[in-house]
C-alpha cells in the first residue's frame, strides 16, 4: 500500500522505515527541512537501534521524505498522524500540534479524488479523533467522513531503545475505527506481522493505550513506594518483588525500584489521562499519587547526597546518565533533569556524562560540564549521583579512585557495593 506518515520523529521515523520493510511505499512529511533531508539520505532522524539500516536499505526506493502535504497526500492512500501531544502548562494534553497536521492534511486531502484513510497514532485522549479531528478534517477538506474519507486510531506501543524490535514484533495491534472499510484497510497494512488486530472504536483504542501506560506507570510508582518503605526497614526490596513477580498475576516486569520513570510517554499520558478524567468530574486519586511519587523519587537521591556529602555549594558532583532509560538519546522528562536543576540551585559544580544523550541535554542545560566519559565526570568530584541505567556503569569502579570524597549514591542499582574499595562510600536509592 502507500502510506505517509506526518511527523518523522520516534514513532515517524521508525513506522515510515518499518513499513518500507514491510513492503509499502512510504513517504515521509515532516515541516523540519533537516529531518526531511536526512531521511532522504538514509540517514535517521533519531537514533535507534535498527533504524540505521533500514533507513539505508529504503531511502530513495519505497522510502521518501518531503515537507509537500499534498505531494504526499495525492501519492498515498493512507495518513498516519504521528506528531507530538506534549502536556499544556496545566498537564493536560496539548493538540495544537495534531491540529495544524489536520489543517494541513485537510487541505490537502481538498485536492485529491478518491478515497483517502487518516490514521491518528500519535497518544491522544478518548474522543479526540471522532471529536477533534474528524471535524477539523471535514472543515479542512470539504469532505464528508466515512463518504469521502476514512477515519482511524491506531496507538503506537514501541519502547524507545526498542522500537524498529517492538514495530516488527508487536504483542497487540490496536486498530479503532469509525467504520468497517477503514478498519480493515488499516489492519491490511499490518497483514505480515505475527500478531492479531483488535478491532474497536476510535475511543476505546485512544483509551487502551493510555491505560496501558498509566498501568505500566503505576507499577513503577508502587514498586518505588514499596521500595521506600523496604529501605527503611531494612529489607531488600529487590528480594521481595522477585518473589512477588513470580506470580502470574503481576508478571517480574517493571518491578524494579530507583529513580522513578521519565521519557516522552508515562508522565505526560498519565498527566492528560489524569486531565481527561477532571474534565469528566472525576477526581482519579491513583493517577494523581503515582505522579506525585515518581515527582519525589528522584528528590530522594539529593536527601542522600546531603547526607553523605553535606553541603555541596561550590563542589563537583558527578551525575551518570541524562537519558530517560538506556539504549536511547531521549532526556524528556529524564529524572536526570530535576536533579541537576536542584543541584545547581544548592550552587554545585556539575560534571555530567552520558553515552548518547549529551547532545539533547545541552539543548535543555547550558551551565554544566558535558564529560566524555564518566571517568572525566568523576575526577575531583565529591559525589556521584547514578540516574541512568546505562551497562558501562556497572563496570566502574577504579575511576571511583579519582573522586576527592568517594561517595556513590545509585538511583537505578547498576554499581555492586561488593566490587567497590572499601574507602568507598555506597548507598542505594531505595535499597
Ligand atoms: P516527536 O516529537 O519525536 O516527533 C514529532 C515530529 O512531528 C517532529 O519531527 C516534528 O518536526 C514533526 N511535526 C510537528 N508538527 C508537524 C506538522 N504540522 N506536520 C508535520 N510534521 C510535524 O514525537 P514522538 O516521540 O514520535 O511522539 C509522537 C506521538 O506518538 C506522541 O503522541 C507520543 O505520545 C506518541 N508515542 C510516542 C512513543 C515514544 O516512545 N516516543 C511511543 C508511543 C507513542
Amino acid at each position: 500500500m502507500k502510506v505517509s506518515i506526518i511527523g518523522s520523529g520516534y514513532v515517524g521515523s521508525v513506522s515510515a522505515a518499518c513499513f518500507a520493510e514491510l513492503g509499502h511505499e512510504v513517504i515521509c512529511i515532516d515541516i523540519d527541512e533537516r529531518k526531511v533531508q536526512m531521511i532522504n539520505d538514509g540517514i535517521p532522524p533519531i537514533w535507534e537501534e535498527g533504524l540505521g539500516d533500514l533507513m539505508r536499505k529504503h531511502a530513495e526506493k519505497n522510502l521518501i521524505a518531503t515537507s509537500d502535504y499534498d505531494y504526499a497526500v495525492q501519492n498515498s492512500d493512507v495518513s498516519f498522524i504521528c506528531v507530538g501531544t506534549p502536556s499544556n502548562e496545566h498537564g493536560n494534553i496539548d493538540l495544537s500540534i495534531v491540529g495544524h497536521a489536520c489543517k494541513s492534511l485537510g487541505m490537502a486531502m481538498a485536492k485529491k479524488d478518491g478515497f483517502h484513510i487518516v490514521v491518528v497514532k500519535s497518544t491522544v485522549v478518548p474522543e479526540t479523533t471522532e471529536e477533534i479531528v474528524l471535524p477539523l478534517l471535514e472543515e479542512h477538506s470539504g469532505k464528508v467522513a466515512g463518504k469521502d474519507f476514512g477515519v482511524a486510531m491506531n496507538p503506537e506501543f514501541l519502547r524507545e531503545g526498542k522500537a524498529v524490535y517492538d514495530f516488527m514484533n508487536p504483542d497487540k495491534i490496536v486498530v479503532g475505527s469509525i467504520d468497517e472499510r477503514t478498519g480493515a484497510l488499516v489492519a491490511e497494512l499490518y497483514r505480515d506481522l505475527d500478531c492479531e488486530v483488535t478491532r474497536t472504536t476510535p475511543r476505546t483504542a485512544e483509551m487502551i493505550k493510555y491505560v496501558n501506560n498509566s498501568f505500566l506507570a503505576t507499577k513503577i510508582s508502587f514498586s518505588n513506594e514499596i521500595g521506600n518503605i523496604c529501605k527503611r526497614l531494612g529489607i531488600d526490596t529487590y528480594e521481595v518483588m522477585k518473589a512477588v513477580g513470580a506470580d502470574f498475576r503481576i508478571s517480574e516486569y517493571f518491578l524494579n525500584s530507583g529513580a522513578g520513570f521519565g521519557g516522552s510517554c508515562f508522565p505526560k499520558d498519565v498527566r492528560a489521562l489524569i486531565g481527561k478524567s477532571k474534565e469528566i468530574d472525576y477526581y482519579p486519586s491513583l493517577l494523581e499519587s503515582v505522579i506525585e511519587v515518581n515527582e519525589l523519587q528522584p528528590l530522594q537521591m539529593l536527601e542522600l547526597l546531603e547526607k553523605h556529602a553535606g553541603n555541596v555549594k561550590g563542589k563537583r558532583v558527578a551525575v551518570l546518565g541524562l537519558a530517560f532509560k538506556n539504549q536511547t538519546d531521549d532526556i524528556r522528562e529524564s529524572r536526570s533533569i530535576p536533579v541537576i536543576r536542584r543541584l545547581l540551585e544548592l550552587g554545585a559544580d556539575v560534571a555530567v556524562y552520558d553515552p548518547m544523550a549529551a547532545d539533547n541535554m545541552k539543548e535543555l542545560i547550558e551551565n554544566i560540564k558535558y564529560c566524555d566519559s564518566a571517568a572525566e565526570a568523576l575526577k575531583g568530584a565529591v559525589a556521584c549521583l547514578v540516574m541512568t541505567e546505562w551497562d558501562e556503569f556497572r563496570k566502574l569502579g577504579p575511576e571511583f579512585e579519582a573522586m576527592k570524597n568517594k561517595v556513590v549514591i545509585d538511583g537505578r542499582k547498576m554499581i555492586d557495593p561488593e566490587n567497590l574499595e572499601e574507602d568507598i562510600v555506597y548507598e542505594g536509592l531505595c535499597w
